[in-house]
């Protein structure tokens, strides 16, 4: 991507092909004003999306995943045109949106129908908690996944009942506007998904709006500067940020499998995924026979046009340099380059080659901080404990995974890892699996998205009790003027659980 002009004085954002340079489209950047009109007008629409019954609104979210269906090339050529991502990626990702949009319009009835509580220790009340939609989502995201990060937290908050008012990332803003124009394509209504254009700014408005949420993907440095304007108004919050995810291979695994899949989503989308793979964690049994079979993978690999080599340019070209650091730090410090290791520009885009790193530590920033880039760092470790040890040292908690042919251990070892998801025998799955909460812990986020949890995140729990008879609060004795003391509420609760073991 080239973003050209962008800044307070500029009123529009142009957007260039990373592949080619060619012009892509220019965008209107939204004013304050404009953020403040888009969330006016989503207000509206919300009195009447909001008011619909979940059967109406299934209806409704399986025609826009019709009309999604049909339009899968126009999305496909869009996000292909803004990030230069291969055609293949690009088509996975819209079938990834898909995944989540059959989902959430066929289930969110059931997830969010009323939940009835236990009646006892009060029998003459009953309770249950309601699922209510906040209101306004602003939905802000990032370039990498434009269309299916835009649409992941749209069709969740459509479905929960809310109406969206989106900002998609100034460097992919076509794509993730698709989302909006797909909507009023199907007649989902004036104003259920509205979109504004621009940078830092125009999100900033957004949380600082009258909107009643946000939805934010993207980077931890800007989930916190959202999360500390959202505290100044109490605003609810999801944050999915970075991460420096591990995979760790255990003595028991299938180890061509597990370079395989290290190499594979390590490169994916160039490297240039939340849920990708940062870090990898062997076994000293198994190390060298697990980077043998890495080189043997990556070495076959091209960086180059998408279709034509196998990992495409970076979408946004400064990130080369963030690459570049990483792995210039560690060879100081003593690590090694097996394969790959430099940055190349073939035509307009700019490129890393699929890179493989050993020797690495926890005093290199590669095996710290978030690289996004396709290179596999891959460290040496005596057993499992050690592994969980140096997976856990780190400020992220995203994703990880772990190799190991014995499924009990793998699920073991999951839940030691202090991180939102993990997958046992696969990697980056989870992104993909709408019915699983994915929702990162420490600096990768707060709240989470997809799964029950994620879609209730877009509600507003109401929790309702109606006495059966007469009010349980003056049966009990707690009306005044009172007519019982210390003694009744020992006696009381002695008697309700004093017998419980
Ligand atoms: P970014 O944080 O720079 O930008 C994300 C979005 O926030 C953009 O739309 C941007 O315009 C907007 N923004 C920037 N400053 C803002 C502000 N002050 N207020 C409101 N909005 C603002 O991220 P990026 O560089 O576009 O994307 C890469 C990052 O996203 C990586 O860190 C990656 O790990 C993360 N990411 C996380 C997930 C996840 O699910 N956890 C998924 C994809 C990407």
């Amino acid at each position: 991507m080239t973003v050209e002009p962008i800044g307070p004085d500029s009123t529009t954002l142009t957007i260039r092909s990373p592949l080619t340079g060619e012009l892509v489209g220019t965008v209107p950047i939204a004013t304050p004003a404009d953020v403040a009109a888009a969330v006016t007008a989503s207000r509206e629409a919300f009195g009447h999306w909001g008011r619909l019954t979940h059967h109406e609104r299934r209806h409704a979210l399986r025609a826009y995943t019709r009309h999604v269906l049909a339009n899968m090339d126009r999305i496909a050529d869009t996000i292909r045109a803004e990030t230069g991502k291969d055609r293949g990626e690009a088509m996975a990702e819209v079938t990834a949106a898909l995944t989540a949009m059959d989902y959430f319009a066929r289930h969110a009835g059931r997830i969010l129908r009323p939940k009835r509580g236990r009646s006892w220790p009060f029998p003459t009340t009953k309770g249950w908690t309601e699922y209510h939609p906040r209101g306004v989502a602003a939905v802000i995201t990032p370039w990498n996944f434009p269309f299916y990060l835009m649409m992941l937290s749209t069709i969740q908050a459509l479905a929960a009942g809310c109406t969206v008012v989106a900002k998609p990332s100034e460097v992919t803003p076509h794509s993730g506007a698709l989302v909006a124009v797909l909507a009023a394509e199907t007649g989902l209504g004036d104003g259920v998904v509205r979109v504004v254009h621009g940078g830092a700014e125009t999100g900033d408005a957004l949380v600082r709006s009258d909107a009643d949420m946000v939805a934010f993907t993207g980077s931890s440095a800007v989930g916190k500067r959202i999360a500390a304007v959202a505290a100044e108004t109490l605003k609810p919050v999801i944050l999915e940020l970075g991460g420096k995810d591990a995979l760790i291979v255990l003595e028991d695994a299938n180890v061509k499998r597990a370079a395989q899949a290290a190499v594979s989503w390590g490169m994916f989308n160039a490297g240039q995924t939340c849920v990708g793979v940062e870090r990898v964690y062997v076994v000293d049994d198994v190390y060298d026979e697990f980077v043998e079979e890495a080189a043997k993978v990556i070495s076959a690999l091209n960086a180059g046009e998408g279709g034509k080599g196998d990992i495409g340019p970076f979408i946004s070209p400064d990130q080369v340099d963030v690459v570049e650091r990483h792995v210039t730090d560690a060879l100081e410090r003593g690590a090694s380059v097996v394969s790959g290791g430099s940055r190349r520009t073939i035509g307009h885009g700019v490129y890393f080659e699929p890179t493989l790193v050993v020797g690495v530590d926890h005093d290199m920033e590669l095996m710290r901080e978030e690289t996004f880039g396709p290179v596999v760092p891959v460290m040496r470790v005596e057993d499992e404990d050690e592994a969980v040890r140096v997976a856990n040292d780190s400020p992220y908690g995203l994703h990880g995974s772990v190799w190991t042919r014995n499924r009990r251990r793998g699920a073991r070892v999951a839940a030691r890892l202090t991180t939102g998801t993990v997958a046992v025998n696969d990697h980056l799955i989870n992104f993909f699996v709408p019915s699983i909460t994915l929702a990162g812990t420490g600096e990768s986020g707060l709240g989470g998205h997809l799964g029950e949890e994620g879609l209730k995140s877009f509600c507003v729990p109401k929790g309702i009790t109606s006495a059966r008879t007469l009010p349980t609060t003056m049966l009990m004795g707690g009306w005044l003027p009172r007519r019982v003391g210390p003694r009744y509420w020992k006696l009381l609760a002695r008697s309700l659980f004093g017998w419980r073991r």
